[in-house]
């Protein structure tokens, strides 16, 4: 019988109660005790909702309070010295002062936590939205059994009747997502390892666990010989010990170079990710032998949209005609985590829409029923067949979806539409006359405080206790002082502060056709961070202008240039759930050509500097190195569609935060903005030597105020780090800016340190 099996459930629950009872924990207005009552209360939740909806192979094991990398680094005794731990269990105040940082509490100091011990690095988990601590390693390091998490879980869920399937961070994954302080290479640490996954594997076969799931997600990556090489080491010594049986899951593309490595390891299943890997599946049923199990990931558990349910049986039906169905489970492509808890909450959205989404509830259910479809025969589940064909043919042929201007516009773009006029050399000499700048001009990224202020009249405008008049006169005295202010400190190039923004892309989603927002879309971010990506479902077009009403009346309260301020079209792409029906690209540049007509109507309305941000241009690459090109040229020519419609001397800047440019200098050059302004303050600088390097030949906004800290920076401090950028640039290349948009700040540190900042600019200047 084909087992319904799933990898992981969204943890934050579907009104996000995790995230609350995290909060009022930080807050003290929750015992440890009753957190982790509420916790439990959501795993039983979950496990019972799962297997309400027919999943057999229930994950246990998915949950972490904070971070699952985090759980797995402290289960296993890699613990930094300074958090309060030596051995036994990991407490609670350790767990937390690794994700977030010592906070000098009472229960820190009980613990032996060191004041100021900061907070894990924390990075993006492949190529999701979700964020991992990264577990800290060294030389040597000796791993311990510090507490059986897994087994503890498959207790808890036995105890209420559920039996599942523990879910462990695998061992090469774990050690190739973690850094050494000293630079060792972290896979060398795999022989002091293996024996805690022994041990843990041991105890759950001693609980008669029947499965473990492996989670070994870089074997979506490139593997050097090494890591492959470290597979077979690693599972080949799991494999000698009591253990339950193991399903190995790769996830987030394709096994390619590594599925020789992976169809030998003595595991009993493998699970394939049949959406983004969908073109594996053939060499996967050569090359794994009949023996094994295959976990079929057929339902995207990366997106929003309901699976085609004909096709994905399909798919199904070719493996059991090759295999039989003896050794089958079907299963969504990779964790839940990354998608929404149940599309039913949706009350407010548009019902046409919301019958072609499926969240993380209705992904199971179209795990479940395919399942039955594969054992049963499509008679069977022919009623849920024909619906699933309703949406899709809906889809297909709803004019909502497919705007034919649109279509037109896109065929119609030239290789013109991609270039400035002009090179930029000559660009710069008419931009220097159109506006005059001293050297080293200092400027700000865009938003200045979003104070509660500002959000409680957001709030009342949408509560309807605010007149949208009242509003908009609120909006407009807020930009009023920030003009007046940033012409008193002395700033060469103004920002309106942003202050009518609720976010950087929901603001132009909102205002765009094609895109969808709903009210509890929440994914998991990092810890209780949650986010509600916009839906992009159908061709994106801009009704009428989005912020030229806001720049130009800034524009019209001073002399001096103000930057119009826009959302880039990769940004824009990356930061929502984006169409399946076509190519990425296509979404991409449908944006651009939306920006682009935006661009050209905040020229139009006398605004000489406009600034398109793109700090997701970065973590949009693929996950594997041959696929940066492809990638690279379209976001390329994104940038370029949407920035180059605007005459010579109107200036062209983008901003990209937390980036590293070294692998794509090419593609940072060839956006060709005339300024880039990127973050540099913690780095000191030593982020510019790919600029310096590959001699960028435009200019470059160094930010010299790391605005992640409340820390208000000296101008002394400033001037330092200007001096380090003069070291790799050209005078006349440098702006003076912060790292990033300032809406998280409080006005009492953003006022000294521009002060400070203008300071440091005047100091160069006078050849300081
Ligand atoms: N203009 C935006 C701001 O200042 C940029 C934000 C970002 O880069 N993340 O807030
Ligand atoms: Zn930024």
């Amino acid at each position: 019988m084909t087992l319904a099996s799933n990898l992981g459930f969204p943890r934050i629950g579907r009104q996000r109660e995790l995230k609350f009872a995290l909060e009022k924990f930080w807050s003290g207005e929750l015992d440890e005790a009753g957190l982790q009552a509420r916790a439990a209360e959501l795993r039983a939740t979950h496990w019972r909702l799962q297997q309400g909806l027919g999943i057999s192979h229930v994950p246990g094991n998915d949950f972490a309070l904070y971070d699952h990398v985090l759980d797995t680094a402290c289960m296993v005794g890699a613990v930094p010295e300074g958090y309060g731990w030596s051995e036994g269990p990991v407490s609670l105040a350790t767990v937390f002062a690794l994700a977030r940082g010592a906070r000098g509490t009472e229960a820190e100091r009980a613990a032996g936590i060191a004041a100021g011990s900061p907070a894990l690095e924390m990075t993006k988990w492949f190529d999701t939205n979700y964020h991992y601590l990264v577990p800290q390693l060294a030389r040597g390091q000796r791993f311990v059994l510090t507490g059986n998490q897994p087994l503890a879980m498959f207790r808890e869920a036995q105890a209420r009747n559920t039996r599942t399937r523990p879910v462990l961070l695998g061992p090469v994954s774990f050690l190739m997502l973690a850094k050494t302080v000293d630079g060792s290479d972290p896979l060398d640490l795999l022989d002091a390892l293996l024996p805690v996954y022994a041990e843990i594997l041991a105890q759950l076969a001693e609980a008669k666990a029947p499965w473990v799931q492996m989670d070994e997600p870089v074997l979506a990556l490139d593997l050097s010989d090494k890591a492959k090489l470290a597979f077979a080491l690693a599972y080949g010594r799991l494999a000698q010990g009591p253990a339950p049986e193991l399903l190995l899951a790769s996830y987030f593309g394709p096994l390619g170079g590594n599925l020789a490595t992976v169809a030998r390891l003595p595991v009993a299943g493998l699970h394939l990710d049949l959406v983004r890997g969908a073109g594996q599946l053939d060499d996967a049923l050569a090359a794994v032998p009949a023996s094994t199990w295959l976990s079929l990931g057929v339902v995207n558990g990366r997106n929003v949209w309901r699976t085609d349910l004909r096709a994905a049986l399909a798919t199904l039906q070719r493996v059991a005609a090759a295999r039989g169905t003896r050794r089958l489970m079907v299963a969504p492509s990779c964790s839940l985590l990354h998608v929404p808890v149940d599309v039913e909450q949706e009350a407010g959205l548009d019902p046409e829409l919301k019958g072609w989404l499926a969240f993380a509830t209705q992904k199971l259910g179209e795990v479940a029923l395919l399942a039955r479809g594969l054992d049963e025969g499509e008679a069977a589940v022919a009623a849920a067949l024909k619906d699933s064909d309703r949406a899709v043919q809906s889809r297909r042929d709803s004019a909502r979806v497919h705007d034919p201007k649109v279509a037109a516009r896109l065929a119609s773009i030239t290789p013109e539409m991609e270039r400035r006029a002009t090179p930029f050399a000559e660009r710069r000499a008419r931009q220097r006359t159109h506006v005059s700048l001293p050297a080293f001009p200092t400027t700000t990224i865009g938003s200045f405080p979003q104070t509660p202020e500002v959000r409680k009249a957001r709030a009342a405008l949408h509560r309807g206790s605010l007149a949208q008049p009242d509003y908009d006169q609120a909006i407009a005295g807020w930009i009023d002082e920030a003009v007046h202010w940033q012409e008193e400190v002395g700033l060469d190039v103004l920002v309106h502060g942003e202050f009518e923004r609720n976010d950087m892309v929901q603001y132009f989603g909102e205002q765009m056709a094609g895109f969808a927002f709903t009210r509890h879309g929440w994914v998991q971010s990092y810890g209780s961070r949650c986010v509600a990506p916009p839906v992009i479902w159908g061709d994106v077009s801009r009704p009428q202008p989005m912020t030229v009403r806001w720049s130009a009346y800034a524009q019209s309260r001073t002399d001096r240039p103000v930057k119009g301020m826009l959302t880039g079209p990769v940004t824009m792409l990356q930061w929502s759930f984006v169409r399946d029906d076509q190519p990425r690209e296509t979404v991409c540049r449908q944006i651009a050509l939306a920006l682009r007509d935006e661009v050209v109507d905040l020229e139009a309305a006398g605004i000489a500097i406009i600034q398109i941000d793109e700090p997701a241009l970065r973590e949009g690459l693929p996950l594997r190195r041959p696929d940066w090109p492809g990638y690279l040229d379209w976001a390329v020519a994104s940038f370029r569609l949407c920035s180059s419609a605007v005459r010579d001397e109107t200036q062209v800047h983008t901003h990209m935060c937390y980036s590293e440019f070294n692998d794509i200098m090419p593609a940072i050059a060839a956006m060709d903005a005339d300024a880039i302004s990127i973050e540099t303050t913690r780095s000191r600088m030593e982020l510019l030597d790919a600029f310096a390097q590959t001699a960028y030949p435009n200019e470059i906004g160094p930010g010299v105020w790391d605005i992640h800290s409340p820390r208000v920076p000296d101008a002394g401090e400033i001037a330092e780090l200007l001096q380090r950028a003069r070291q790799r640039l050209q005078d006349w290349q440098i702006w003076v800016n912060p790292d990033c948009g300032l809406k998280t700040r409080k006005w009492d540190e953003v006022r000294p340190a521009l002060v400070n900042m203008v300071a440091a600019a005047r100091q160069l200047r006078r050849g300081g």
